[in-house]
């Protein structure tokens, strides 16, 4: 009897597994989190670039990025025109350590991810999420600070919509075999306002809302994507580091 009833539990278990695997028709809800919710952190202040950093929203901004002329430009604050898309940076990057601010309106409408939605896309494809996260329930795991789809920040270190905001991103980038095999993962570490929010995560693959992530071979360098937005979330202070 008991060997039966083991039977059938790993049969069971065995069906689950087959039929995850084999199904198509993925529902994006499948990979949300919405428990442990991370904790509110007060945050800490801005960071100066140092004398080596690379500065991608100064005054030849239109240099550094492919096509960012569809936003708007003022003093080194670059503004997303909703409806536009996103930008690409001019230059290709693997390893780097990443700083900027960003700020969501103040008058920002919308719940859930439809609350001033962007997200920095490292080499195009590893998302970092921007989402107003003061006070807006959604999925941990697609909340401000969250590796999109895949880690929720550790804690919640959000400042009002309204208010400036940084990320300081440290960024290890996957290295393929000639084969097109994975011989090393992407990592994140990244700093909310001040505050460690990731801490040297593996990242699982490229970024999708639907499914499970999975590597495919790309070469070792490639552009940085911001993700555009319904809403005008403002970008300054921008600068990298090649490591
Ligand atoms: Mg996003």
């Amino acid at each position: 009897m008991r060997i039966s009833l083991l039977a059938l539990f790993f049969c069971f278990i065995a069906g689950i597994t087959i039929t995850l695997s084999q199904s198509t028709d993925w529902l994006p809800e499948l990979t949300e989190m919405w428990e442990p919710v991370p904790v509110y952190v007060q945050p800490a202040p801005f960071s100066e670039p140092p004398s080596d950093a690379t500065l991608l929203f100064g005054d030849d901004y239109l240099i550094k990025w492919a096509d960012a002329d569809k936003w708007n430009y003022s003093n080194g604050v670059l503004t997303v025109e909703p409806g536009t898309g996103g930008i690409t940076t001019s230059g290709s990057y693997a390893d780097l350590q990443l700083y900027l601010e960003w700020r969501i309106p103040e008058n920002v409408d919308g719940a859930d991810q439809r609350r001033g939605n962007s997200g920095i896309f490292l080499q195009g494809l590893y998302e970092v999420q921007i989402l107003d996260s003061f006070n807006n329930e959604t999925y941990v795991n697609g909340q401000a600070g969250s590796v999109y789809k895949q880690y929720p920040p550790l804690v919640n270190a959000s400042l009002p919509p309204g208010e400036w905001q940084s990320y300081h991103i440290i960024f290890s980038a996957p290295v393929f075999t000639e084969n097109g095999g994975l011989a090393r993962p992407a990592y994140l570490t990244v700093f909310h306002n001040g505050v460690l929010i990731q801490n040297h995560v593996e990242v699982k693959g490229p970024t999708i809302y639907t499914g499970l992530p999975q590597y495919e071979p790309h070469p070792y360098k490639l552009p940085i994507f911001i993700q555009g937005s319904r809403h005008e979330i403002s970008f300054r202070n921008m600068w990298i580091r090649e490591l």
